[in-house]
This record gives structure tokens, sequence and C-alpha cells, in this order.
């Protein structure tokens, strides 16, 4: 859209304001996003054009109780979101942003109470295998879980994570018998906050990882909430994505509506994809996210089958695999390792050897997701020899990234009956890494394209935001982002080789079962 129609539909005053002059669009109403990641939240201010005329980033600390358990501080994420905000309103007047997006880690849950505000319990994060032993004893309803809910499961869901709460926090059981317990994902918590307790609300792209969602009937299943015990009163009530969820209270510095929520992955796929079937994209951030739209639910054995969004009246299905680990080995380069001094840093190191020197490194810090789904798998690194350097091992590391998003990209083909897909769209922190976007389009022989602007997360629900308040249609909104960079396949060299990646999953996952 023009810049002229963009003020005339949403500014009208303004103009009038300025004598009929059209004002700069970076003077009138922009659309804000809030991106709450895994590792950190980001705030990002957009124009009309679609331009980023702010943002601020800020990770928050990422706590390991015990081998397995990850968990965040509410008041670490709230605080990061806090400054993030507070920092894009340095640099925009608070009072131009006409719409908020919100988008979010998805699975990740807190327990809070609706008197005080007070969370029960640190939020406990989607990558958490703390409920491995609790789904176990549960297998017997894996079938019906998965067919009510196209969930494996899994102690990714957040049902097990909300349970293990309630049973082990004499606290949420108090309040769950006072009906002042509150047990929600991110985004229904954070929308809590931002609207100073006036919406307890999520909307389908997010309850639709719970576990307690039926996609058929599209309504919380009692079944399942006496199977895991959750309180139905103490869950939010499911808004359509571009549903109402409420103005952000001028305790934050600003006031705007919240006019679209989106889970994380589901957000990056409507801007990487949007409403067509056939595309396919991967998200690299902190786990890997291979998702693709459909119109009608797609059942996949070693997938998820979850909502996409649901908007104007339509809802969007997607069939997603989820790596558990991805910027999160990089990470572990880096902070653990220290062999790396930041992300970046990780391509060039891996360009220094020539190949990974026969290391193969499975990441199965947390267990492994799709499409192996064990969550008692921990990581290994294979072939090491007394010439292993710290480069074979972050190369290795890059290559596993590579190779657990392809064997989902296969997987996915498969179900959906094609070949290959015409092309993979990436977006995410590590897809920064050109090294990384080369060897994945090796090993999937199809192009990976890169967008001008990679945090498509934040994007997709700033473009679902702007087109809910009308200041934007999809047709412009899909225009807003062209490829920027693609990597075409060649032919496989060096000692890359899906076949003895795999050979390495199944010892991983052969060594999980024997320590049963
Ligand atoms: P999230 O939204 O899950 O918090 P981001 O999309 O912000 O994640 O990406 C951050 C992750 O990407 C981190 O885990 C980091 O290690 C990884 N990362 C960032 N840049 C690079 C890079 N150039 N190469 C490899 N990994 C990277």
């Amino acid at each position: 859209m023009d810049s002229t129609r963009f003020l005339k539909r949403l500014n009208i005053h303004a103009i009038i304001n300025s004598g009929g002059i059209p004002l700069k669009i970076k003077d009138i109403s922009v659309i804000l996003a809030l991106d709450l990641g895994t590792t950190g939240n980001r705030a990002i201010v957009f124009d009309a054009s679609w331009n980023v005329v702010a943002s601020a980033y800020r990770e928050f600390e990422q706590l390991f109780p015990q081998p397995g358990w990850v968990e965040h501080r509410p008041a670490d994420i709230l605080s990061a979101l806090r400054r993030v905000i507070d920092q894009v309103l340095h640099q925009v007047d608070g009072r131009k942003i006409s719409a908020v997006g919100v988008t979010n880690q998805r699975e990740t849950v807190v327990l809070w109470d609706a008197q005080t505000g007070e969370p029960v319990y640190n939020a406990i994060v989607w990558q958490c295998r703390r409920t491995a032993e609790r789904c176990r004893a549960l297998a017997e309803h894996a079938p019906m879980i998965k067919a009510k809910t196209g969930l494996p499961l899994d102690p990714y869901f957040s049902a097990t994570k909300m349970a293990w709460i309630l049973e082990h926090v004499p606290a949420a059981k108090r309040l769950a018998k006072l009906g002042r317990l509150r047990c929600g994902t991110i985004d229904a918590w954070v929308i809590w906050e931002l609207t100073a307790g006036a919406s307890f609300v999520t909307d389908p792209s997010n309850v639709s990882r719970t576990m307690l969602y039926d996609l058929s009937t599209g309504a919380y299943d009692p079944e399942l909430l006496n199977l895991f015990g959750i309180p139905p009163a103490s869950l939010p009530g499911v808004l359509p994505s571009d549903g109402a969820f409420g103005r952000v209270d001028p305790k934050w510095g600003f006031s705007a509506p919240i006019c679209a929520v989106m889970g994380d992955q589901q957000s990056a796929l409507f801007a990487q994809c949007g409403e067509s079937e056939g595309v396919v994209k991967n998200t690299y951030g902190t786990g890997l996210f291979v998702v693709t739209p459909t119109a009608r639910p797609v059942w996949a054995d070693h997938l998820v089958t979850t909502v996409a969004w649901e908007r104007a009246g339509t809802r969007w299905y997607a069939l997603e695999g989820s790596i558990f680990v991805g910027g999160s080995l990089i990470q572990w380069l880096r902070d653990q390792c220290r062999w790396v001094a930041s992300a970046e840093d990780s391509e060039a190191l891996a360009q220094s050897v020539p190949d990974s020197g026969g290391v193969m490194v499975v990441p199965a810090f947390v267990g492994l997701g799709a499409p192996y789904w064990c969550s008692e798998a921990r990581g290994a690194i294979f072939g090491l020899t007394r010439g292993t350097s710290p480069a074979h091992i972050v190369r290795a590391s890059l290559e596993a990234l590579a190779y657990q998003s392809a064997d989902v990209i296969d997987v996915m083909a498969q179900a959906l009956g094609v070949d290959r897909f015409s092309a993979l769209r990436v977006d995410g922190g590590a897809s920064h890494n050109a090294f990384l976007m080369q060897i994945q389009a090796d090993l999937i022989g199809s192009v990976v394209e890169q967008p001008k602007f990679l945090e498509s997360t934040a994007l997709g629900v700033a473009g679902m935001a702007a087109m809910t308040t009308g200041v934007c249609t999809d047709a412009a909104f899909r225009m807003s982002n062209p490829v920027q960079r693609s990597f075409s396949p060649r032919p496989l060299s060096g000692d890359l080789s899906l076949a003895r990646w795999r050979r390495a999953v199944r010892q991983v996952v052969e060594l999980a079962h024997d320590n049963r």
C-alpha cells in the first residue's frame, strides 16, 4: 500500500493536523510486534511499508536445575519484555502504535495466582523433559491423544508440564481449590500481564500445542483435562488468532489493542508461506521448526498436526516437525565449551577445516523430537580421534542442524506425497549462517531461500495485526519481504552422509532404550 492510501485509512487526523500535507510514514501509525522467544524477547516496530523503525532484543537466563530440565524465571521474561518495550519507546512515540501483535515460544507454561499475579513456580520450558516418566506411564492413551490433538504423547507439550506443577507445588493445588489458579502458555500469561489482568486468553495456534485441545471440536477436551488433572476453570479462553485480545495497559508506557496472537512457528509460517500449500519453511532458532501450511489437517506418524492460525473466520492447519536442539547447540559450543566467542563465529571456524574429520554430533541434549521422538535420548559425539579439533566439532554441529532438518523434510514430503519441496524458506538466528544454509540445500536437494528480512516470527504476527486493523492487504504483505539470497543444491561432497548420520541417531536411540 502506498503511503498516501495508508495515511487516508489510518491517520486522517494526522493529515488534517498537518494542513493536508502527507506526513512521512515514520511520523504516523506503526505496528508493534512482541516476539517472546526462548532465548530472549524482541520488540520490533514496523511502519506501513514494512520497514523496521525500531527494534530491541534482550536475552534472559536459561535455568537447568537438573539434567534434562529447562526453566525460565517468569520475572526475567517480564523484565526483558519491559526492557525491549522501553527501548523501542525511546525510538518511537508510543502514541503512534496502532496495533500490537504477540508471538511466543510455545508449550512453555506458567501457573499463577489470579489475585496477586504471582507465578507459583518457574516457567517450565518446552525443552524440559522432566515429565518423560509420566508420559511413559500414560503410553496406552497415546493413540487417543494423537487422534484428538494431532500430537504425539511427549513431555514437549504443555499438559504434563501443567500437571507436574499441580502435583509438586502445594500453592498450585491450593489456588486451584480457591478458583484462583491460572494455567497458561506464555502468550496467555504475558497478555494477562500486558492488559493488567483484564484478559485471560490464548489463540488456536497456541492452545493446539497444549495437548488439551481437540482439533475436530475446536475446544478443550474433557477426557484430556481429566487425564492430566487440569481444572478447566484455570485455562484461558480461546479467541481467533486475529481476535480482540485486549488493550495494553498504560503502565507499559503506551496503550494499544492487541489484535493478533500466534505461536512463534505459526507466525513465521504466516510470514514465509502464507495461506498456500506446497511450500515449507524452517526456522533455525533455539530449536529447528520445519512447518508447512495445509488447508485441512494432515496426519503423519512422526510429525505434529497443529493449528496454523484462525483468521477472517477460516482456520488453517500445519504439518510440523519440531527439532528440540538447533541454535542452542551453538550456544552450548559458545557458553559451555567456549570454542566460539559468538554464535556467528561458528561459520568461520567450521570453514577453517575442509570437513568434519569424521566427527558426527547427535545433539539429543533434551531427547530427540521429530521424526525420532525419543525423550530419553542424550547427546553424543562420534568419531573422535587424537586429531579432532574444536573446529571439527563445530563444523559437525552445524552439519547436525542440517541433518536433523533434512530428516524431517524427508518425512514431511512423504506424508504429503511429494517427491521434494520446490524450495525451503528459512529464517531464525542460525539462518544467518551461510555455511549451514549451503549444506542444508545440498542435503535436501532443494533450493534454500532466504528472505530480505529474517525476523519472520515478528513479521508474521505484525502482518496479521496490520490486516486485522485493515491497514494492509494480504497481497501487499506478501510482497513486503522478497527472497534476497538463495542457495542451490550442490552434489554431496566431503564426509556429508545422511546414511551415516542415521546410523549415529540409531545408536543414540538404542543406548537410551538400554538405559531404561
Ligand atoms: P529464539 O527465537 O528461539 O530465541 P533466534 O531465532 O533468536 O532464537 O536465534 C537464536 C539462536 O540462533 C541461538 O541459539 C544462537 O546460538 C543461534 N545463532 C544465531 N546466529 C547464529 C549463526 N550465525 N550461526 C549459528 N547459530 C546462530
